[in-house]
């Protein structure tokens, strides 16, 4: 552990990372997953401590339940609802920004199903050119006329959010083109208009994942192992951070350390709490 700017006992909520930070997995749908050491632990006791927690993925592609289903299998004790996609905190800030505005969107059930599941219009066809914002997320079947569409509606007037700003990911082939961030720079080249992120490292998604778990974001620690997204994103919006050298700390890559706290991995955090625990229960005798 390096020198810590973090109070332990100041903080009330946590989000986690969850590729490279509780888990090491193979495919980025975490199927046979493998959980990193102390994380099982660290989730129980978090859970017994009766703190709010949840694990903030960048994927869009399924709904919560799925992702949670599969961490459940890798031993993981997390409820479908801790599991805060893409889908997720777009939905959260389209219905704290823009409640009842039709929605257009590129993209799969992961996408889509977050929106409904919030009350909020999604439409189809043509009607989406009269949307009031369009929702860019992971499609691998996005056509010309859904492009026309979305641009028609961004030249009416819509807002364009895009769920992703990863301009590739890693995977056993190698590196692979963002679909969501690939799409979005192409509206945004045809229409003029910037498109504004609701996932990782955006200050706003911090914010709709501290909401969704009714804790201020100052008071919510973000856990994770990279610096260009979880961390960054805490950094900017004011939230504790706490990297931890699994996952991209790992990479022979020099991987900067810019948490608040730095730890080894969720094992060493785990003692950490349970160590401040003890010390208070000994200063209330
Ligand atoms: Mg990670």
């Amino acid at each position: 552990m390096t020198a810590s700017r973090v109070d332990l006992r100041a903080i009330r909520a946590f989000v986690f990372d969850v590729d490279g930070t509780l888990i090491l997995s193979e495919s980025p749908d975490w199927a046979g997953a493998v959980p990193l050491p102390g994380a099982v632990e660290l989730l129980q006791w978090l859970r017994e401590h009766r703190y709010p927690f949840a694990l903030f993925t960048s994927g869009s592609s399924h709904v919560p339940e799925v992702y949670a289903a599969r961490l459940r299998a890798a031993g993981l004790p997390v409820e479908d609802r801790q599991v805060i996609t893409t889908g997720v905190t777009a939905a959260e800030i389209i219905a704290t920004e823009y409640p009842g505005r039709p929605v257009y969107v590129l993209g799969e059930e992961g996408t889509i199903a977050p929106l409904r599941a919030r009350g909020i219009p999604v439409v189809d066809g043509t009607a989406g050119e009269r949307a009031e914002v369009v929702l860019v997320g992971w499609s691998r079947s996005v056509t010309y006329d859904q492009l026309d569409i979305a641009c028609r509606a961004v030249w009416n007037g819509a807002d364009l959010l895009v769920t992703s700003a990863a301009r590739a990911f890693v995977s056993k082939r190698g590196l692979r083109p963002g679909w969501s961030w690939s799409i979005a720079v192409a509206i945004a080249e045809t229409t003029g208009k910037r498109p504004r992120v609701v996932g990782k490292p955006s200050v706003e998604a911090l914010r709709a994942v501290a909401r969704l778990l009714g804790a201020d974001v100052g008071t919510v620690a973000v856990v994770g192992d990279d610096p260009d997204l979880e961390l960054r994103m805490g950094l900017e919006a004011g939230a504790p951070t706490i990297q931890v050298r699994t996952g991209r700390g790992r990479e022979a890559i020099e991987t900067p350390e810019i948490g608040d706290l730095v730890v080894d991995g969720v094992e060493e955090l785990l003692a950490l709490l349970q160590e401040t625990r003890s010390q208070e229960g000994a200063a209330d005798r």
